[in-house]
């Protein structure tokens, strides 16, 4: 890396605290907008700018100091920013590159143009739209304007070709199942829409996915891509709970990950570390997300790899050209550490102590406490990443399983009333 380069992070919460980790290992100057004096990267960065994510202002104050921007997470004010660019502000991924992506319905439209694999959906508000007719178009204003008024008494009727089951997303602001609710019935969909606002919510087919994989995937601004291992990843009501590394499939579906990661970042033109989570199952692999930034999935490249997911992203943003990325160890369990207990906000250092203690003390373990104000039931404290010894796939699972449960008597999973407990 050349001299001493400089880089923006708007926000700072975990993710920007690792990278923020990475880029002291490197001699990069990172410096970080976040509103509050407490967050996660304040201790380390360089300096900070005490704003919300979506001051502009404050973003204009960053790029001031740094030599490119880029962003913590995808709760992007484009249009905001977009003055700040055409001002010559260097956003790395540019702001086009990001549009598509800062919201789950542009996500969708975006995988349906490229004919890559992901969930059939509708927006919600389809299902206020009068079923179309044969007769209507035929018949012209008389019959038109009878079903435009049926539609407005009528109920709530599911596009055709979709049954419930089915999951409704929030278009934007939703995450770890924030933002998510499976819908059974018409009762479902009823009690759905009248919470919500339809224009900011997709529904989705409920996929019988076997398991969940996800890549982080990097481009530089030379063209080039480079991938991390593909991972399993595990969910517990919604939420990441553990990602076992590498995910030992058939070289054809590593390659199939792979290219679908490169064809989205060239024809986005897009710098910069991005991640895909996909279902895989008897209908082969679905892309469910796409995140453009560092990700929960690639947390174990930190221990695991000779060059993490966030010196990807520094590397990327600084301009520099990307190495493919190696495993140093035969595996890696990272194992998210999720609030179980609701503590006060007012003695961060003490939280969990006895906890962490015994984490820390576990063999070729590592753990990453975030220091976060304050636990809530399911809230991503920290994780640890258990580096695996076993070569064999079988075998290596096998010691996964084995040091997960070594964790979770330590580190219960949160219990929500009423909640169901996940395999
Ligand atoms: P978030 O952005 O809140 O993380 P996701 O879209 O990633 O939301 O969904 C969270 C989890 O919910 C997924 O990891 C998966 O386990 C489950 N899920 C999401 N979409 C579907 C779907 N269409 N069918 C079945 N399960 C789903």
């Amino acid at each position: 890396m050349g001299a001493a380069p400089s880089i923006g992070i708007v926000g700072g919460g975990q993710l920007a605290w690792m990278l923020a980790e990475a880029a002291r290992r490197r001699g990069v100057e990172l410096h970080v907008q976040t509103p509050g004096p407490h967050d996660p990267a304040v201790s380390l960065a360089t300096s900070v700018i005490q704003a919300g994510v979506r001051d502009v202002a404050a973003t204009q104050q960053l790029a001031s100091r740094c030599s490119a921007v880029s962003f913590e997470n995808e709760w992007v004010d484009l249009d905001g920013l977009a003055p700040l660019a055409a001002a010559g502000v260097r956003f790395v991924p540019d702001l086009e590159a990001l549009r598509p992506l800062v919201c789950k319905r542009s996500q969708r439209e975006l995988l349906n143009r490229f004919n890559l694999p992901s969930p059939a959906w509708f927006p919600l508000e389809r299902v206020h739209e009068p079923p179309e007719p044969p007769e209507a178009a035929a018949a012209g204003g008389g019959a038109a304007a009878a079903s435009i008024q049926a539609a407005a008494v009528a109920s709530p009727q599911l596009p055709p070709g979709f049954a419930y089951p089915l999951m409704a997303k929030a278009a934007s602001g939703g995450y770890d199942g924030k933002g998510t609710a499976v819908l059974r019935s018409d009762g479902d969909l009823d009690a759905l829409l009248a919470r919500v606002d339809p224009s900011n919510w997709i529904v989705e087919e409920f996929v019988n996915f076997e398991l969940e994989l996800a890549v982080v995937a990097a481009r530089d601004q030379f063209g080039d891509v480079v991938c991390l291992p593909v991972v399993q990843t595990h969910q517990y009501q919604q939420v990441c709970d553990w990602v076992l590394a590498p995910y030992e499939a058939p070289h054809a579906l590593q390659q199939a990950v792979r290219n679908m990661a490169a064809s989205l970042l060239t024809a986005l033109n897009y710098v910069g570390v991005l991640s895909m989570e996909l279902f895989y199952g008897p209908r082969g692999l679905m892309i469910n997300e796409l995140a453009p930034r560092t990700h929960n999935s690639g947390h174990y490249s930190i221990e695991a790899c000779d060059l993490s997911q966030f010196d990807l992203q520094l590397l990327a943003v600084a301009g520099e050209q990307l190495s493919e990325p190696a495993l140093q160890s035969p595996g890696a369990l990272m194992v998210n550490l999720l609030g179980f207990e609701h503590r006060p906000a007012d003695d961060p250092a003490a939280a969990y102590e006895a906890q962490r203690q015994a984490l820390s003390a576990l063999p070729n373990a590592h753990l990453h406490w975030y220091g976060k104000a304050g636990s809530s039931l399911g809230r991503k404290l920290g994780h640890i990443t258990v580096l695996l010894q076993q070569s064999d796939p079988a075998a290596r699972r096998q010691e996964a399983m084995a040091r997960l449960e070594q964790v979770r008597q330590i580190w219960p999973l949160p219990q929500r009333p009423g909640a169901e407990q996940s395999s």
